[in-house]
């Protein structure tokens, strides 16, 4: 998107992200190179965090971009280049908590599938403003033989099989999101436009009455806790590869401490086959076959 050329639109909602390095570069006037901010007569560097081009750092001084004086240049963004990636401390939470749950053997969720596939299809109904769709698929339970018969034959319908696999109660849970989100949709948008591939987030849904204002708190705060307890769990194994997982220990919003596995765990895992790939080693030979 092109910021200094906005279109003329009617906004139905809004969203907030983060700025990536390319949006950054993009808007970005100078590369900030140089750590000294004034030189000896107490004038802004070139390069520095004072530097001219960012604008007028005194009153009678003109903006070295816009050529607009101190009282009518906006001020204008520069960039540093990190030598290293660092994390972002905003996401530090975030980050920790994903480390946790992914496993360094085979780099999938150390979750069981069907934990995780229950938090995907909620963050999905929750995505939609759909509160209570995302209670009961919380509440979903893979069904269970019932103790009075033998229904051997009970083959013919769905709901007869007697016990769920992981697949089929995945299925059931798929089809009870697409379900809700599609009744949502034809109730926002009369019939039109249901069953297409690209549904997007429809946060303004309960928005138009008034009554159901308070909705959107709740499912804001419903979706922050689901985050928060998602990242909270410790595996100390994998449930894909059966792994044993490291542990980490964080420093406030700088550094992340990976502890060794004991002697127990790396021989389980030795006798397992699991070897951590490295990662560094790969992310450059991918990047030199992409040059
Ligand atoms: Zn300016
Ligand atoms: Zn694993």
């Amino acid at each position: 998107m092109d910021i200094a050329h906005s279109l003329p639109t009617q906004a139905k909602a809004i969203s907030f992200s983060f700025l990536s390095s390319r949006d950054i570069k993009n808007i970005s006037v100078k590369q900030i190179t140089n750590p000294i901010l004034l030189d000896n007569l107490n004038m802004p560097t070139t390069g520095g965090l004072y530097d001219p081009a960012l604008g007028p750092a005194d009153r009678a001084d003109v903006c070295a971009t816009c050529h607009l004086s101190s009282y009518q240049c906006p001020g204008h963004f520069g960039h540093i280049e990190l030598p290293v990636p660092v994390f972002h401390p905003l996401f530090m939470n975030q980050a920790f908590g994903l480390l946790r749950s992914v496993c360094m053997f085979c780099h999938q969720f150390k979750m069981p599938e069907l934990v995780l596939k229950k938090y995907v299809a909620r963050l999905q109904l929750l995505d939609h403003g759909l509160l209570a769709e995302s209670q009961i698929v919380a509440n979903m339970t893979p069904k269970t033989r019932s103790t009075g018969g033998a229904r051997d034959d009970a083959e013919d319908g769905e709901d007869a099989v007697p016990v769920e696999t992981v697949e089929q109660f995945s299925a059931r849970i798929d089809k009870a999101v697409k379900k809700f989100i599609d009744e949502s949709m034809m109730a926002d948008e009369g019939v039109a436009d249901v069953g297409t591939s690209d549904r997007k987030p429809n946060l303004q849904r309960t928005q138009p009455s008034g009554r159901d204002n308070y909705k959107d708190g709740l499912v804001y705060a419903e979706r922050r806790d689901l985050l928060h307890e998602f990242g909270r769990k410790a595996y100390m194994k994998c449930s894909h590869c059966n792994a044993a997982a490291f542990t980490y220990r964080k420093e406030g919003t700088v550094k992340i401490i990976e502890y060794g596995l004991s002697k127990k765990h790396q021989d389980q895992n030795m006798a397992l086959g699991r070897k951590r790939p490295n990662v560094l080693a790969m992310s450059k030979q991918s990047s030199r076959v992409k040059k």
